[in-house]
């Protein structure tokens, strides 16, 4: 048993707990493409789902164990409450990866134990040993977290991981699960956990935490201190309500102040060896990636990936950043893959140099998605002159990777103008292949448009956010429409893009229809998980 690891581990939970957000749900191939990346990124750990709650969930994780799970890929991981039926289900999904992980979780905080678990700390104790027992028949690799241990008694805590280490759970993880605890309070909890678990050194300390205060990462930065030695993100810091800490903003200051850490870790102070094996230049494409995927914008403000966070406005910071970068720069952008927009291919440009291009960005697509993509690539590259990396981000998120084709659009039409009413037709084909024609009219361009596609369509919804972006600069820039959907209580989102807003906006809505009508054809079971 590893106790003391050279790196820290990056566990992400992108796909678990940051697809727990309302609107950020993903279909089995957006979970794959998103795992591949992860991988690409170098986490250690995939947290791929949680297999038991719907068999989707189920095939998701075990998709991502058989093709990302390699012998040099990262551990996948599936979450499971503390029942049989739960671990057996991860069990089974994660069988394929060569390295496997099953996470399973138990509260411990008195106000979970009477109101939601109506057991007392006893029964808690025999249910987590019994269960990290019966999951350690099934692999070695078992990671047991105390939900609620930020608000648990910190002497019934040290007990029930003492108890779970005995049964073979190789990382214990911390939890605060409300995003209640502070810094210096979060560091004490893990230092009381190495100073009072008898048998602490045969397992790893991980931490997990939300951002309802916004204090997640600095939270986790405080446990690196105090032994805690894997920090459980995700991309975008998305997740439950305030989302969870943010992987991007972990993994920077961990590297950007990797010689204030260094004595935590053991280290000569000033090594400048990393301490994750995070490939930060994949960082800014993940973020991405994640935000086109899920429908969850970056805010322009957001450290490290929002679209500010290299931008410098002020007249004295320009000409200080001109004369030396260091002057008001900690890192580079290049560091986060960041790299100078350039022009990179054009009009002219053949399959050839577009498919490189597109394995240089990390892309591997098949032959038919190749062809699909080029020819989108011949459309905009006919509309605007010069193809920019983030132009074929965009147009290769927006025609490989995409929410089911149940609906297709064939043709959007819109007439509008200062004294005329908006009126849109629309041409859609149907999952049985009928094409469907209706127009509407509307308050304005796009509106007539989702009019005449419910007119098709014929699923009641509610239109919850709209939102625009230009992917380059420019008037014949490429716009990236998202929209999140609301139908009873889920939300759906789509995405897409297109040098005509108008055309996104209409693929962006068929989109999230297309999401919302695959989910309605395949309802999962309804599970509660808030660890
Ligand atoms: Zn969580």
């Amino acid at each position: 048993m590893k106790n003391q690891p050279e790196k820290i581990i990056i566990f992400d939970t992108t796909l678990r707990d940051g697809e727990q957000c309302p609107g950020a749900t993903l279909n089995i191939d957006e979970k794959l493409t998103i795992a591949k990346q992860l991988a690409r990124l170098g986490v250690d750990v995939i947290e791929a789902g949680f297999a038991f709650a719907s068999p989707g969930d189920f095939e998701a994780v075990n998709k991502i164990a058989q093709i990302v799970g390699t012998e040099n890929g990262p551990v996948i991981c599936s979450l499971a409450r503390a029942k049989h039926e739960d671990i057996k289900a991860a069990a089974q999904a994660i069988q394929p990866a060569a390295k496997n992980r099953i996470h399973t979780f138990i509260a411990t905080s008195d106000i979970h134990l009477k109101y939601k678990l109506k057991k007392t700390r006893q029964e808690v104790l025999a249910i987590a040993e019994e269960m990290v027992a019966y999951a350690k028949s099934f692999t070695d690799d078992i990671e047991f977290s105390p939900e609620d241990a930020g608000r648990s008694d910190p002497e019934f805590l040290y007990e029930v991981l003492e108890r779970a280490i005995a049964a073979g759970a190789t990382t214990v993880n911390i939890p605060d699960t409300v995003g209640y605890t502070t810094p210096t309070e979060f560091g004490g909890l893990i230092k009381g956990i190495k100073e009072n678990v008898p048998n602490i050194d045969q397992a790893i300390i991980s931490v997990h935490g939300h951002n309802d205060l916004g204090l997640a990462v600095a939270n986790f930065l405080e446990a690196v201190k105090n032994g805690a030695r894997q920090l459980e993100c995700t991309i975008n810091g998305i997740g439950e309500r305030a989302g969870n800490a943010a992987l991007e903003e972990l993994v920077m200051a961990l590297h950007v102040r990797r010689q204030y850490f260094n004595s935590f870790l053991g280290r000569p102070a000033e090594s400048e060896e990393s301490l994750t094996s995070i490939d930060t230049k994949q960082i800014y494409r993940t973020s991405r990636m994640v935000s086109n995927l899920t429908g969850m914008l970056v805010q322009p403000n957001k450290a490290i990936v929002g679209a500010n966070a290299f931008a410098h406005e002020s007249g004295i910071h320009q000409d200080g950043v001109l004369k030396n970068k260091l002057t008001y720069e900690i890192m580079d952008a290049q560091l986060i893959g960041l790299t100078e927009n350039q022009i990179v291919l054009g009009k002219h440009s053949g399959r050839n140099a577009f498919r490189t291009r597109l394995r240089e960005l990390g892309y591997e697509a098949t032959e038919t998605e190749l062809n699909k993509a080029f020819v989108r690539f011949k459309e905009v590259a006919d509309k605007k002159k010069e193809i920019t990396d983030w132009d074929l981000e965009a147009i290769v998120n927006d025609e490989i990777q995409q929410a089911p084709d149940l609906f297709k659009l064939e043709l959007v039409q819109v007439s509008c103008g200062s004294n005329a009413k908006p009126t849109a037709t629309v041409t859609l084909r149907n999952p049985e292949g009928e094409e469907l024609i209706d127009a509407a009219i509307g308050t304005g361009p796009v509106d007539a448009v989702y009019k005449a596609i419910n007119r098709v369509v014929n699923v009641p919804n509610q239109l919850i956010e709209f939102s625009v972006q230009s992917v380059t600069a420019g008037i014949d820039a490429i716009g990236e429409v998202t929209i999140r959907l609301r139908y009873e209580d889920r939300v759906f989102s789509g995405h897409a893009a297109n040098t005509d807003i108008i055309v996104a906006s209409a693929q962006a809505y068929v989109n999230a229809l297309n999401r919302l009508y695959a989910w309605l054809q395949n309802q999962p079971k309804q599970e509660e998980v808030t660890a």
